[in-house]
């Protein structure tokens, strides 16, 4: 596919190629036209994807055909970090080349006078981080109920630091008829919740991230009664594995109960979730990366950020509900050339989400057979 086929204003299509893009990623082929449809989006994808692209170039079009607009900015893009907010900014600003498109970044940590200065010159797109946008709506400085597409980027980083509520906030402030976009790079629960409560009918679209693992990562596959879990854990810990262990819990309880269990048969363990402290976190994080702690228990949100190069093992104490999250968590082995091994417990209820596992990564993933917890 082209840039070409996928309709985009003239002025568009040569900035990316002026950015030297000769094809769109899979991310773009397929939000673009989505997007262009005025349809809600429910993206699973990273950083790196393209995903920025994927979600300006159709909004760039959008404004573009419109035509100038005084009313206030017309979209509104959160993101839940200043540099995620620098970048999409520098993104869009290479897209909207020749344009008379306007954006503005809004960010905490600097003075917020400029920033509203910027907006009272006029403004068709607000890039920001939800509390300086809170800030920035109570100095009475910007009207957001002319918004008309509104993108949350990276939903699941969003929710690990905190920014539930500023985003039910922001939501207020916008038109309940709009076009929403929603990206998240992995998708627990609460992410499912969060998309369910903001988006209309929307069109999944889903990239795996680059390394899809299956070349570098040894998957192997344990069935096994849920009450027997813990056990076949330790013993595995104990008899088979060899140096740091990242496990995957789905729930923050899970991720408690499992660390106080391996704790009790003397493991070093530590556990990072959503409903620990930043600062606890961080000391769970350093320990593991230093070796310390042999084993950080993890939900996904919360594992978000960890980049240790040479993990050699990943546990998927629970299977996750989306298929993508498992690419996601096995990804944090056979990092950077290093092979690593990833194991998954399993109940006979996992079946389907190991069948929608298996079709998203096109291979089986091998079954231990006889070992000492099986049914
Ligand atoms: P993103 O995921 O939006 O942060 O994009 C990751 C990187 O890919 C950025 O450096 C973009 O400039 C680049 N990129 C985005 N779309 C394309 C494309 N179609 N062809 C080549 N590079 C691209």
């Amino acid at each position: 596919m082209t840039f070409t086929e996928l309709q985009l204003c003239e002025q568009v299509q040569s900035n990316v190629r002026a950015a030297g893009y000769t094809q769109p990623t899979p991310i773009q082929e397929q939000a673009i036209p989505v997007v262009l449809a005025g349809r809600d989006i429910f993206g699973c994808a990273q950083t790196g994807t393209g995903k920025t692209a994927a979600f300006g170039l159709p909004i760039l079009h959008r404004l573009h055909n419109e035509g100038p607009f005084r009313g206030g900015p017309r979209v509104l893009i959160l993101a839940p970090t200043r540099e995620l907010a620098v970048q999409i900014d520098e993104s869009f600003r290479s897209y909207a080349k020749g344009l008379k498109v306007r954006s503005v970044v809004l960010l905490g940590g600097v003075s917020i006078r400029p920033q509203i200065d910027q907006i009272r010159r006029g403004v068709d797109i607000v890039i920001a981080t939800p509390g300086r946008l809170l800030d920035v709506v109570e100095h009475r400085a910007l009207n957001l109920s002319h918004v008309h597409t509104f993108v949350l980027d990276e939903a699941d980083r969003m929710l690990d630091m905190g920014f539930l509520p500023s985003i039910r906030q922001v939501v207020k402030l916008i038109p309940a008829q709009r076009q929403t976009l929603f990206f998240s790079a992995t998708l627990p629960r609460e992410i499912r919740d969060l998309a369910n409560s903001l988006l209309k009918d929307p069109v999944h679209v889903a990239v795996a991230p680059e390394n899809t693992t299956t070349e570098m990562v040894d998957q192997r596959l344990y069935y096994v009664e849920r009450d027997r879990k813990r056990a076949l854990l330790a013993h595995l810990l104990e008899e088979d594995m060899d140096g740091s262990v990242l496990v995957f819990t789905r729930t923050k309880r899970g991720a408690d109960r499992v660390t106080k269990d391996l704790m009790k048969v003397g493991l070093k363990v530590a556990s990072i979730h959503g409903d620990k402290s930043q600062m606890a976190r961080q000391k769970a994080l350093q320990d593991f990366k230093s070796g310390r702690t042999r084993v950080l228990v993890a939900t996904d949100i919360a594992a978000r950020g960890i980049d240790i190069a040479q993990l050699p093992y990943v546990v998927n104490f629970d299977v996750p509900e989306a298929a993508e999250t498992y690419v996601h968590r096995i990804g944090r082995t056979g990092r950077a050339g290093r092979s690593g091994i990833a194991v998954t417990l399993a109940t006979p209820e996992d079946r389907n989400s190991l069948r929608d596992i298996e079709k998203l990564i096109r291979m089986r993933i091998p079954t231990v057979r006889d070992h000492p917890f099986e049914g």
